[in-house]
């Protein structure tokens, strides 16, 4: 992992500006845990938006490494829940422009990716944002790019963060066993274990809830979900964006605040329903999810590990199936 004391850490992007003030940040969290600086640190610096950041995955390793000893209840919860994230993040939106699979959202590897993550302070100008801002704007313009030893460390955090992603997946499952009384943790946890077993699709639902959307693994087509009870409803997007567009977001909308799925254009046939398809590796997630105390959580994975008939395309299509298509209109 990165040293805390390497001067690579000033050539790393975070969402508001570069890192050289986050070994600091982590050093003090070492010493004394405060959750409001911890939450702007991992919820505010290294994600922000679902968007990661270079710093995000050097920082990765040591923010582990504070979540491990037993006496840390309350950090591992904190830590758990954002490493979880991170690891659905880090899968979801590859680096533009990345040449191997190996790249990770906002990880810049190259000097052509590195030099974008500081496009947002080339354009910015000095006025009106007052004089710290645009020293701070200044000194990022001011950095040397990254040598070609440096662009190794690059691949080097990257190593390091793939190296750690099962003792994230551990994490996560310690820290749903700690928590599994409490309503939202872990349904997080889940989802980030999840995601640490490659199954990207199921761990960005599982992050989003018991209400959201997807795409037909088929056809594209964006579909809104509710969970009602142990029912999924769903609201097919079948209007090519025009007025009628309002019209399916309504639809959603009325039945989740009646609590009732009146208008639903279809259900998912959850996973134990399925015929076929069943797969054991997934025994252990539902396993988990059933030792949560909030019931929704299994009938959450239920349903997203289950099927559905499109209305667009007619295709039986698996909830969590990546759409690989041409973008939909
Ligand atoms: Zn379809």
């Amino acid at each position: 992992m990165l040293a805390l004391s390497d001067p690579l850490w000033c050539k790393l992007n975070t969402a508001y500006g570069f890192a050289k003030d986050i070994p600091l940040g982590i050093v003090a969290l070492a010493e004394r845990w405060d959750e409001e600086a911890a939450g702007d640190l991992m919820h505010g610096e290294l994600i922000h938006q679902e968007t990661c950041y270079g710093a995000t995955y050097a920082a990765a390793p040591y923010l582990l490494k504070l979540a491990q000893p037993d006496d840390n209840v309350v950090q591992r919860m904190d830590i758990a829940v954002f490493l979880g994230h991170l690891a659905v993040c880090a899968f979801s939106r590859p680096e533009k422009g990345a040449r191997t699979n190996d790249s990770l959202n906002g990880l810049a590897l190259n000097l052509e990716c590195w030099e974008q993550t500081r496009d947002p302070y080339r354009s910015k100008p000095a006025q009106g944002a007052g004089q710290q801002m645009s020293k701070s704007h200044r000194d990022i313009m001011d950095l040397e790019p990254p040598s070609d030893d440096e662009l190794r460390k690059f691949e080097d955090i990257r190593d390091s963060f793939l190296a750690v992603l099962p003792d994230i997946g551990s994490l996560c499952e310690r820290t749903f066993h700690e928590h599994s009384d409490d309503e939202y943790i872990p349904r997080y946890l889940l989802s980030g274990i999840a995601a640490v077993g490659k199954r990207t699709e199921l761990a960005q639902l599982l992050d989003s809830g018991e209400d959201g959307s997807f795409r037909c693994a088929a056809c594209g087509t964006s579909i809104d979900f509710i969970l009602f009870g142990d029912l999924m409803a769903l609201y097919f997007d079948n209007s090519d964006g025009g007025p009628a567009h309002t019209q399916e977001a309504d639809r959603a909308m009325l039945d989740w605040q009646e609590g009732e799925a009146k208008r639903a254009d279809g259900m998912v046939k959850a996973y134990d329903d399925l015929d076929e398809h069943k797969e054991p590796s997934l025994d252990k997630l539902i396993s988990l999810a059933r030792q949560a105390e909030n019931p929704s959580l299994e009938l959450l994975l239920r349903n997203f590990l289950g099927e559905f008939r499109c209305a667009q395309c007619d295709e039986t299509c698996q909830v969590c199936a990546p759409y690989s298509g041409p973008a939909a209109p």
